[in-house]
């Protein structure tokens, strides 16, 4: 009886918090519901603080580098802290090392407190954090795919494989839009679209997670959606610096991606580090709790990025001390505070409730959420847990990484002499030619990735050339990356005149160039140029007269402009990770066939750093100064270019209107609850089997603001043999055609809009104006 009167006040509780007549996007589960009133109405003060903070795993490790019995006394035992992450001596572990210290924790958890503690680990391109995981590419390969089938992959196997390790959360998927190539991080994301993000970001989300939030299995985890939100568009192009962002754009494409996780019912999510605007996303209440709390009913947890409550007084400036800090943080709406290396954290938590400047209430909601994720992952049942493991780092997971590499590495440029014929002497050189620490990236067995210290039996670029062309290849490095630096950025000229003498011996030279791996502010830089030593590298081996293939290893576009025309073929492998070396070979052999398309735009210019989705007056085509609406932007390669060995060719596109109630008309016109149908036939016109994404646009002709040049609405992968056909079908509901207008509201408006599809184009029409508040959710 007691339990029923819990659970109707929780229930109405929920409904005021909302403060509006949403549906969740996570629906309550009444057994949740109630264990967690249960739970928490037997905690004090002291231990609802100790579940809010969530501090690094050093702070439990003795100077012999393992769990010290006197910590976890103080830090679980007397602290009550309530949340772990991190890996132990910032270095990835095996599976059965990293499940038996989360195994301790949790047993000193249960008796300490008697509820579970939270481990939560940064996977980022499978289990990135295990030494016998499996990695996939990076996600700006897995959107170079346009194949969502990759993104469910690799979340699915992050996940089975993290929880085989006793870890039920981990901190992906990123979904920062990656729009400006200077910025650290953006290959963590799946590029500068937010469509193309958010299409993936959801499949890996739903794949992580699993069917049902509410009761999350031993083979998924909770996602840390993250870094909500803007990170991804500072100024400066350096991480963690300010960005400033139209409240358009911030709610219509930032939001975006993060809206579809929440709507497919992600748990957690990270806070940006940085500021919009000049508000710290930590203190930003609007988006925090009015944009997603209430206007989505999200009953999920937030989790602040690393120390990012202090830095509202270290680094920000908007407030004074901690205190303020941590008050201002959890009533904006944080509910789980990474505060590394301070457990005190919970005294100054605690000091705020007592002094008045965060209400219980507030107190009391952060802990529901905390306590809600931790029921939901079954945390409560099943503290540790003993389950079967038989896929780890099995060979189908292997397989589909490799696969994944395949068809994420773009052909940029190819003037015929790819595929290599086999018969040709090949010289490899470049920094990036035999490394896997710069084809993993970052997150992979470090914070800024060591993969060379951890798995030497994956080929690196030279070693699986080296294989598939036997007698035929060799290795001159001519520059290489000074490993005495952690950052990426230093690299030398070695031998750069031993490099040019085999360049002269060999028949084709593949230059292999880019950067180190990186992450985040270490990955800072000032000249998104490519080195000048490598630079320098490329002009000289190309002066040999010896045909030059340029093989881009990076994690954005570095500029190239006056280094491309020395180049006959161009491939952008980006992070394609552990076989990113073997899909490569495969590739330039023929074996395999391109088919990875740009998730971003390569620039060309230090001065025009653009998105594929620019306003028109951004670029003047013709003569007379008039602007050009099809006018196209003077880039190094747009976004969605991608080369294959065999060719396509596009007919018949056609669109037909289907109204809510499922009926199809035949007229152009349609208005906000319509769905736009639209197919075209596509025929693989060589002699090659291929695979082909095809992308599907629109543009809006007139609008009340000045509309973007085109934006991506849907994309589709398929194969076909040589000489078949397929017609690709694609239904987007008109109101994805809105736009965000300045007073944040959304807005389809009547008039004329264009859809195009590889080059063909269709004009429909909206009828009625429609203008609407919040997410149509
Ligand atoms: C990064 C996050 C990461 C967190 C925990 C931060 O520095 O910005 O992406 O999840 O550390 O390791």
């Amino acid at each position: 009886m007691l339990t029923n009167r819990i659970l109707i006040i929780a229930t109405a509780l929920a409904v005021v918090a909302c403060g509006q007549n949403v549906t969740p996007v996570i629906p309550a589960d009444k057994a949740v519901e109630a264990k967690v009133e249960k739970v928490l109405k037997g905690m004090t003060l002291q231990e609802k603080a100790g579940q809010i903070v969530q501090i690094n795993i050093s702070m439990l490790l003795g100077a012999d580098g393992e769990l010290d019995q006197a910590k976890l006394d103080k830090v679980i035992g007397e602290y009550k802290i309530g949340s772990i992450l991190n890996v132990q001596g910032d270095r990835a572990h095996s599976r059965e090392e990293t499940a038996a210290m989360v195994r301790r924790i949790q047993e000193k958890s249960m008796e300490a407190i008697g509820i579970p503690c939270l481990y939560g680990l940064d996977m980022i391109h499978g289990a990135s954090y295990l030494t016998d995981g499996t990695f996939y590419p990076q996600e700006i390969n897995i959107a170079a795919t346009f194949n969502r089938e990759y993104a469910r992959q690799m979340g699915r196997t992050m996940a089975y494989e993290t929880r085989a390790a006793q870890v039920p959360w981990v901190f992906s998927p990123v979904m920062d839009l990656g729009r400006d190539p200077r910025w650290p991080r953006q290959w963590e994301s799946y590029g500068e679209d937010p469509f193309l993000q958010a299409e993936m970001a959801r499949e890996e989300t739903l794949a992580i997670q699993g069917d049902d939030p509410n009761n999350v299995d031993l083979e998924h985890c909770a996602v840390s959606i993250k870094h909500f939100m803007g990170y991804g568009v500072p100024v400066s192009g350096k991480d963690r610096t300010p960005a400033i962002i139209a409240e358009n754009d911030l709610r219509e494409k930032f939001f975006a991606p993060f809206l579809e996780c929440f709507r497919a019912g992600a748990l957690t999510a990270m806070v940006n580090s940085a500021s919009i605007n000049g508000i710290p996303t930590h203190a930003n209440e609007k988006v925090l709790t009015q944009w997603v709390k209430k206007d989505l009913g999200w009953d999920g947890m937030y989790v602040t990025d690393w120390a990012d409550i202090d830095n509202l007084f270290v680094r920000d400036h908007v407030a004074a001390d901690k205190k303020e800090a941590v008050a201002l943080g959890i009533n904006a709406g944080i509910d789980m505070i990474m505060d590394p290396y301070d457990i005190t954290c919970c005294d100054v938590l605690v000091q705020c409730v007592n002094e008045g400047l965060i209400p219980m209430s507030r107190i009391d909601d952060a802990v529901r959420r905390i306590l809600r994720l931790k029921v939901r992952l079954g945390l409560f049942d099943n503290p540790v847990w003993e389950h079967e493991y038989p896929e780890f780092a099995s060979e189908q997971f292997a397989r589909e990484s490799y696969q994944a590499a395949v068809e994420s590495e773009v052909l940029l440029k190819n003037d015929g002499i790819l595929p290599l014929k086999g018969t040709e002497k090949i010289l490899v050189c470049g920094p990036n030619a035999n490394t896997l620490r710069a084809m993993n990236g970052g997150w992979s067995y470090t914070w800024q990735g060591s993969a060379d210290d951890f798995v030497p039996q994956y080929n690196t670029i030279f070693e699986a050339l080296f294989d598939r062309f036997p007698g035929k290849v060799s290795w001159v490095p001519g520059v290489v990356y000074d490993e005495r630096f952690y950052q990426w950025e230093k690299d030398i000229a070695i031998n750069v005149p031993q490099a040019v003498a085999a360049a002269r011996k060999a028949d084709v030279v593949i230059c292999c160039v880019g950067e180190n791996s990186y992450c985040e502010t270490p990955g800072n830089t000032d000249d998104i140029n490519l080195s000048a030593n490598q630079k320098e590298l490329v002009k000289a081996v190309a002066a040999t007269g010896k045909p030059v293939i340029l093989v881009l290893n990076e994690g954005r576009p570095r500029l190239i402009g006056d280094i491309e025309p020395l180049a006959k073929a161009v491939v952008d492998v980006m992070l394609p990770s552990n076989y990113g070396g073997n899909a490569l070979a495969a590739l330039l052999a023929g074996d395999e066939n391109f088919s990875g398309k740009l998730p971003f735009t390569y620039s060309k210019h230090i001065n025009a750093l653009h998105t594929y989705d620019y306003k028109v007056s951004e670029h003047r085509e013709t003569m007379e100064g008039s602007y050009n609406y099809d006018a196209v932007m003077d880039v190094q390669w747009p976004f969605g270019h991608g080369l294959s060995y065999t060719t396509f060719a596009y007919s018949g596109l056609n669109v037909a209107i289907s109204s809510f109630s499922g009926l199809s008309r035949e007229s152009l016109t349609f208005s906000a609850e319509d769905v736009l149908k639209v197919s075209v036939k596509v025929t693989n016109t060589g002699s090659r089997a291929g695979k082909e994404a095809v992308l599907l646009y629109s543009s809006d002709l007139v609008a009340s603001l000045i509309p973007d040049v085109k934006r991506l609405r849907g994309f589709e992968k398929i194969a076909l043999e040589p000489g078949e056909s397929k017609v690709v079908e694609f239904e987007v509901p008109a109101k994805a055609l809105a736009f965000v207008g300045p007073d944040g509201r959304w807005r389809l408006e009547a008039g004329d809009f264009r859809l195009a599809i590889g080059g063909l184009g269709q004009i429909v029409t909206c009828t009625k104006t429609k203008v609407w508040d919040t997410p149509n959710i």
